[in-house]
């Protein structure tokens, strides 16, 4: 690693609702924060389009336009947003060095890491032409628009079991596509879809093609693999769920992280296992992923980090 360039009290990795929110709270407790955006400024909401769950907002708001909200809201308490992505970190001395678009150090007494997670895609050319347009990566966030229904959900995992039980609720009909012949969930969940009758799980069966009219999703093109044949399911909605990407590689061998690459946070609490490193938002949560969560998680990291440099100024 370089020489650091530049020295400041604060730096927050990620520009999702936890980095912000860090961001807003650092910032009214005099912690001067900086941040880095990322890639993807804004991060996963900039990707979908109507958001209607996160309160405060009566009749919804655009997912990139509450991100802009988000960030005037810490710029308007003296929050440096700059753009840019954290290419490697050392957190071995006392003041924690991350390097910037692989070319210039910063050090920092607290870093506040709110990378994200990426949702996995099939990786199919129609999928991506309609996403935010019948293609969604997060049931409870979309689900809603597709009430009384028929919607095709796609994974085999907890989460695919638990979002299709609840587009159930919502839909007419839901299709749960299982690439095998088994499903990778628990027992429990795969119970719950099992009891629920609006639920049909097509097995042994692949996702082809997302069929639209140019402008919305109107089917879905699937494949047998036992009887060899395709067919067009006629649904409005289709659902991806086939697992989360933590953003966290540049963090291997450096923070505690879990089999998956989640990182590990202390109980109640968003320290890492490096003191004064703070992990917040969807890098440290593969449960619950809600814009809302990650905002409150945000905040939590933001008064961790405040108190931690409180400790250590005053010595206890
Ligand atoms: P998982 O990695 O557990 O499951 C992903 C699923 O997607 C697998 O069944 C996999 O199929 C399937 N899949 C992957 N690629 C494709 C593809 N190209 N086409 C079709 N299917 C595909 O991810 P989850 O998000 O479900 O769960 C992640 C973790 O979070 C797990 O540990 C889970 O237990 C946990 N979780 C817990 C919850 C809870 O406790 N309430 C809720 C949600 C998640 P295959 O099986 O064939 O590999």
């Amino acid at each position: 690693m370089k020489t650091a360039t530049e020295h400041v009290k604060c730096l927050i990795i990620g520009s999702g609702p936890a980095g912000y929110t860090a961001a807003i709270y650092a910032a009214r407790a005099d912690l001067s924060p900086v941040m880095y955006t990322g890639i993807v400024p804004g991060g996963q909401l900039t990707q979908t389009t109507e958001v209607e769950n996160f309160p405060g907002y009566p009749e919804g708001t655009q997912g990139t336009a509450m991100m802009d909200d988000l960030q005037k809201q810490a710029e308007r308490f003296g929050t440096q947003v700059r753009f840019g992505y954290a290419s490697k970190v050392d957190f071995s001395g006392a003041k924690h060095l991350v390097e910037i678009d692989e070319n210039h150090v910063i050090s920092a007494d607290v870093v506040i890491i709110a990378t994200g997670a990426s949702a996995k895609w099939l990786g199919l050319p129609s999928e991506q032409k309609y996403n935010g347009f019948g293609v969604s990566a997060c049931a409870v966030c979309d689900g809603f628009f597709f009430k009384n229904q028929d919607v095709a959900i796609v994974g085999a995992g907890d989460t695919a079991a638990e979002e299709a039980t609840y587009l159930a609720k919502l839909c007419k009909k839901v299709y749960l596509l299982v690439r095998r012949d088994e499903f990778r969930a628990s027992k429990a969940m795969q119970n719950r879809v099992m009891n629920t009758p609006n639920i049909e799980i097509l097995y042994q069966t692949e996702t082809k093609e997302i069929v639209g009219d140019g402008k919305n999703v109107t089917g879905v093109l699937v494949y047998n693999n036992q009887t060899k044949t395709e067919t067009t399911l006629s649904v409005t909605g289709f659902f991806v769920a086939i697992g989360h990407q933590p953003n966290t590689d540049i963090f291997k061998d450096v923070l505690n992280m879990d089999e998956s690459g989640y990182l590990i946070t202390q109980a109640n609490s968003t320290h890492t296992n490096v003191a004064g490193v703070f992990a917040c938002g969807d890098v440290q949560d593969k449960i619950y992923r809600q814009a809302i969560t990650a905002a409150g998680s945000g905040c939590m990291a933001a008064l961790d980090a405040e108190r931690y440099l409180a400790a250590k100024e005053y010595g206890n």
